[in-house]
């Protein structure tokens, strides 16, 4: 490739309106191509992606929207250039792209998410770096992704897998759904897609409306690529009380048609939205503290893999405890229990895991364990890591709020704490994040 071919696709790129987030990166990706073939070139080259970036978005599809924003000069120029940029770090002997290519594109780094992904993991801890969705610096939370595809206008994702993950006593069924959304929909840990089933609304003969699901991946996807989300999703039953059975003709719409999609069938995407249950990373020192109730367990999966499993820059600061509550009916509804055991076993001072299974335990007055009797059985530790600056999450049914509100509000009243005060004091120094359905 000559410079100047270089500088004629980067002039078409950079005057493309408007750019998409993936347009940036494979817009960058070319400019550092340029600057690894022709070092005259390197005044063009912007600070990112490093030739590591490049290699990973190299290696990566080109996504669809960028694809037909494109000539087809530029496109095969541009897969030229990743090609060569690919080689290049390949000829580089970089020890991390060996790594990479010894475990065969997947980096995650437990078990149990080889399980999930089907694909060969690395044991814990010395994968290769993941830091090709990174913002600079990687805290900075000022553009993250937020709403790239509106619902009336969805991107059209992929279903790659759809997994029960409970047991055979679960009540009910929850599902880990992977979707393949082609790299056009960047999202971060915390954020929540919209999914807009088929179909028309026999209530008011409208097309179904979008309905929000938090993603259970991180920005990266279960297999590390940057290509997929995974959503955690609780089939929604309706039970009759006249027929003192289920009522297929009730059930939920947009819950059941996720679980029952199967690989390859077309699912449209919405979003990504929400700000609320980011994570804290430019106070990497700070203690998180995370609470759900069924399927409100899905931002914390992307949480514990980014501060534990995955190799980012996240990972490598953090210095808090990651506390987990997770309130369900019984043992075999436990979601991820498998991947919470493998962290807590490799990091024990930086991470916890405690259940409240209702109808298997009992609180301390004999009576079910709700999340909320179990945060009470640590309630000074709670309170101390609070007023010490940790963040505290609650995620899922909505129900679960006013139970761990009033145990709050008592173990303050006990502390000769005003809670009102105190509440009002974690929201200010957005501390307290609470994102229920
Ligand atoms: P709908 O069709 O919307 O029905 C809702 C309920 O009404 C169902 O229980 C259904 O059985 C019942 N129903 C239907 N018809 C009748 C009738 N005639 N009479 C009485 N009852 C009836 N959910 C997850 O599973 N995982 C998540 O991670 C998740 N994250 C979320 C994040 C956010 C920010 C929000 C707002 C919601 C989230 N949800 C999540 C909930 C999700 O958006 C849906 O609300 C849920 O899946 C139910 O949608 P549905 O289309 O299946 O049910």
């Amino acid at each position: 490739m000559t410079k100047a071919s270089m500088l004629h696709l980067t002039f078409q790129l950079t005057h493309s309106p408007p750019l998409s987030i993936s347009q940036i990166y494979t817009m960058r990706l070319s400019l550092t191509v340029s600057a690894l073939l022709a070092s005259s070139a390197v005044a063009f080259v912007p600070p990112m992606p490093s030739t590591r970036q490049a290699t990973h978005l190299a290696s990566a599809r080109i996504p669809d929207n960028v694809r037909k924003s494109l000539s087809a000069d530029q496109l095969k120029t541009l897969e030229v250039a990743a090609e060569q940029a690919s080689k290049a770090a390949a000829a580089d002997l970089d020890p991390w792209f060996g790594e990479a290519e010894a475990d065969d594109g997947s980096f995650a780094s437990f078990s149990s998410l080889e399980s999930m992904t089907g694909k060969p993991a690395a044991a814990g801890g010395t994968s290769g770096a993941q830091d090709f969705l990174e913002a600079n610096p990687y805290f900075d939370q000022s553009n993250i992704p937020l709403n790239t595809y509106k619902n009336k206008e969805p991107h059209t994702g992929k279903i790659v897998s759809v997994k029960r993950i409970v047991g055979p006593k679960a009540t009910g069924e929850t599902c880990h759904i992977i979707i393949d959304h082609g790299g056009a929909m960047p999202y971060w840990e915390g954020q929540s897609y919209g999914v807009v089933p088929p179909g028309i609304n026999p209530k008011n003969g409208k097309p179904n409306n979008v309905r929000l699901y938090s993603i259970a991946s991180t920005r990266y996807g279960d297999d590390m690529k940057g290509q997929t989300a995974s959503l955690c999703v609780r089939r929604a039953t309706y039970w009759c009380p006249e027929l003192k059975a289920e009522d297929p003709a009730k059930k939920g719409i947009c819950s059941n048609y996720l679980c029952d999609a199967k690989p390859g069938d077309s699912v449209a995407l919405a979003g990504p939205t929400g700000k609320v249950m980011l994570i804290p990373e430019k106070t990497p020192e700070a203690d998180l503290i995370m609470v759900a109730t069924g399927t409100g367990i899905a931002p914390y999966r992307t949480f514990v893999r980014r501060l534990f499993v995955e190799d980012t820059p996240a990972r490598k600061a953090f210095k808090g405890l990651a506390w987990l509550f997770l309130g369900v009916a019984n043992k075999d509804s436990l979601l991820y229990d498998d991947e919470w055991q493998e962290v807590k076993k490799a990091y024990p001072n930086n991470f916890r895991v405690d259940y409240a299974l209702s109808r298997e335990q009992e609180n301390k007055k004999g009576g079910k364990m709700y999340i909320q009797d179990k945060m009470e059985e640590y309630a000074d530790e709670i309170f101390d890591r609070l007023s010490k600056g940790a963040h505290i999450y609650f995620c899922g049914l909505k129900g679960m709020m006013p139970g761990i509100q009033d145990t709050l509000e008592r173990v303050a009243q006990e502390k000769g704490i005003e809670w009102k005060d105190m509440l009002e004091g974690l929201k200010k120094n957005h501390q307290w994040h609470v994102e229920v359905y």
